[in-house]
């Protein structure tokens, strides 16, 4: 009996036990089984989100056809390119009326991309997405909804930011201010307003270092767009500091100065001709036709034929013809004092004659071989008084320097540009 009852009980115990494995292996079996559901629908919706706003990403890894890059060719319009998706009309005319209250669909251009995501249902090809880029900025996006599109424009802010770019000169400046990032023109500019101090061909040592502050145009992703102007540029040339303040003046004109308000802009540039070598100094030398030893009184350049020769300063163009061995010949009469000219030109810039007025850094001809020369070089002379002097000895002297009202003017504009150097982004 008593056997028995053990036995009893065991098999009770035995039935639970198993009643209870039961229910656990159905319950654990069942739980793994609606997380994986749940997560096979997230992961769902996330595949058609990417299907619709990623899905070019995806295109070689899923090798889906139903998404296409189409390329619009000459004489195409979207209706055309639609039609030949197969996309009913109905479908087109419905995509029609929405895009064209918001877009001129006629921009539409040669070249330009379209993206495409189709759908077939019921047999019937439907578009699910179409985007292409309107313009630089902006770019539409059409999804599908249940029986019509929805439209979405989106257009990249741009925010101007003070960009501080920091580097050191390696080799060359525009070689190091690109490798950090700064555009081509910003670099042309700094140059440019240094180039009355600083010949960027023959004065830069290695160390050297430059600071521009500069405004930038950047979308909300940080990418420049599009540049601005320098704030502020120095440069730590052979040891020697120089800091130039960006300033609109009384009258609204705009200059660079250091800080204790002078100009940087001396009344000639050192060198007119932006790439060339200097092949001959002024002084004795053997002429290179004549054969003896004769006093040089200019500066040669050589560079090659056609590259434009800018005027060193701003003038009246005194000559600008032809003068036996010079060739064809420019003369600058800038003030009283300082006359330059230009020799051996294979031709004139731009209303280059006598009597014309030229600003400073404009093209006033090009090089050339004419008149007695051995082969393409500009002969530059500067002369004092009518005296030819050695452009490159002579001390030239300064632009004009603030007056008091715009000096007090230019003290708060320095330290508003400080305080601006401060909070700017920059490379480093
Ligand atoms: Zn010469």
């Amino acid at each position: 009996m008593k056997k028995l009852k053990i036995n009893n009980f065991s098999k009770e115990l035995f039935t639970i036990t198993v009643f209870i494995l039961i229910a656990f292996t159905l319950f654990f079996l069942n739980k793994p089984k609606a997380d994986q559901n749940k997560s096979f629908e997230i992961n769902e919706e996330f595949n058609k989100e990417l299907n619709n706003i990623y899905s070019f990403f995806l295109i070689k890894k899923n090798n889906q056809n139903n998404k296409k890059i189409i390329k619009v060719e000459s004489g195409d319009s979207l209706q055309k390119i639609l039609l030949k998706e197969k996309i009913p009309q109905l479908e087109i005319n419905k995509i029609y009326s929405k895009i064209e209250k918001k877009i001129d669909i006629r921009k539409i251009q040669k070249g330009q991309l379209i993206q495409l995501v189709l759908e077939t249902k019921d047999k019937e090809i439907k578009i699910s997405r179409l985007s292409f880029q309107i313009d630089n900025l902006s770019t539409a996006y059409l999804y599908a909804n249940k029986d019509n599109y929805d439209l979405k424009l989106v257009t990249k802010n741009l925010e101007k930011v003070n960009f501080l770019a920091k580097g050191v000169i390696k080799n060359s400046l525009y070689n190091s201010a690109i490798k950090i990032g700064v555009d081509a023109e910003i670099i042309i500019e700094f140059a440019r307003i240094f180039g009355f101090e600083i010949d960027f061909q023959r004065d830069i040592r290695a160390n050297d270092e430059f600071k521009i502050l500069y405004e930038r145009f950047e979308d909300d992703q940080g990418e420049p767009y599009k540049n601005g102007n320098i704030i502020f540029a120095y440069m730590k040339n052979n040891g020697k500091e120089m800091l130039l303040y960006r300033f609109k003046d009384e009258e609204n004109i705009i200059g660079y100065y250091t800080p204790d308000g002078k100009s940087i802009e001396k009344a000639l540039m050192k060198t007119p001709i932006n790439g060339a070598r200097l092949s001959s100094t002024f002084g004795f030398r053997k002429h290179p036709i004549l054969g003896y030893n004769k006093l040089h009184q200019g500066t040669d350049f050589a560079a090659p034929r056609g590259t434009p020769i800018m005027a060193s300063g701003s003038g009246v163009i005194e000559k600008a013809s032809w003068n036996g061995a010079y060739g064809k010949y420019v003369r600058i009469r800038h003030n009283s004092t300082y006359k330059t000219a230009y020799a051996h030109l294979s031709r004139f810039g731009k209303n280059i004659k006598s009597g014309s007025r030229v600003q400073q850094g404009q093209v006033i001809g090009y090089v050339g071989s004419t008149g007695r020369s051995t082969g393409p070089h500009l002969h530059y002379e500067v002369l004092v008084n009518n005296k030819r002097v050695n452009s490159q000895k002579l001390n030239l002297p300064s632009g004009k320097n603030l007056t008091k009202k715009n000096k007090e003017n230019f003290i708060k504009e320095i330290q508003k540009i400080n305080e601006l150097m401060l909070i700017s982004k920059t490379n480093k």
